[in-house]
């Protein structure tokens, strides 16, 4: 049984931008039943001579807050049961919100490794930005852009140490 890397976070932060980098050409499986399993979808992928499995939550888009929230907390609470290690991914262009706090409280309830990605860190000015993420108290913050590719290396350093 392959550990499972989960990336959890608000819409648009960057989510599924990096799980395709770190799936590149291999096959994702796509679980078609319905609800939250329709929202996550699994791919496979290796670091450092490490294989493992990675899911990204949430690719359906809502329109209303509330189905939003609840949508993330459910991702959230199965992320914490499945994963070996999670990546809570958030966003600097936007700047932390009330749904990332949202889902810090549960995180670091979570008897789990917890790695912060303060994704979309494109370049210097976003860079002293991002250290307002430093506040979640999240030990291992990462700052990267899924983009570009950029510091995504040393994220994957840190999520190999957990499988
Ligand atoms: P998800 O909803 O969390 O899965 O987010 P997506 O991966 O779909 O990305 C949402 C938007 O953010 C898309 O337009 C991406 O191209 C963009 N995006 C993702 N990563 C980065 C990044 O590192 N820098 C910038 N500038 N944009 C990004
Ligand atoms: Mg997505």
């Amino acid at each position: 049984i392959m550990d499972i890397v989960a990336i959890v976070g608000r819409p648009n932060v960057g989510k599924s931008t990096l799980f395709n980098r770190l799936i590149g050409e291999k096959v994702s499986i796509v679980d078609d039943q319905s609800g939250v399993t329709r929202d996550r979808q699994y791919g496979q992928s290796d670091w450092n001579g490490k294989e493992f499995a990675v899911v990204d939550t949430g690719g359906f888009v809502r329109n209303s807050d509330d189905v939003f929230e609840a949508a993330i907390r459910d991702q959230v609470e199965i992320a914490i049961d499945e994963a070996t290690v999670i990546i809570f991914m958030v966003d600097v262009a936007t700047g932390l919100t009330d749904l990332d706090e949202q889902v810090a409280r549960m995180l670091r309830k979570a008897k789990k490794p917890v790695i912060l990605a303060v994704n979309k860190v494109d370049n210097h000015a976003r860079q002293l930005e991002a250290n307002e993420f430093w506040s979640l108290g999240f030990e291992e913050t990462f700052f990267l852009s899924s983009v570009t590719g950029s510091g995504t290396g040393d994220l994957l350093d840190a999520v190999v140490e957990h499988v």
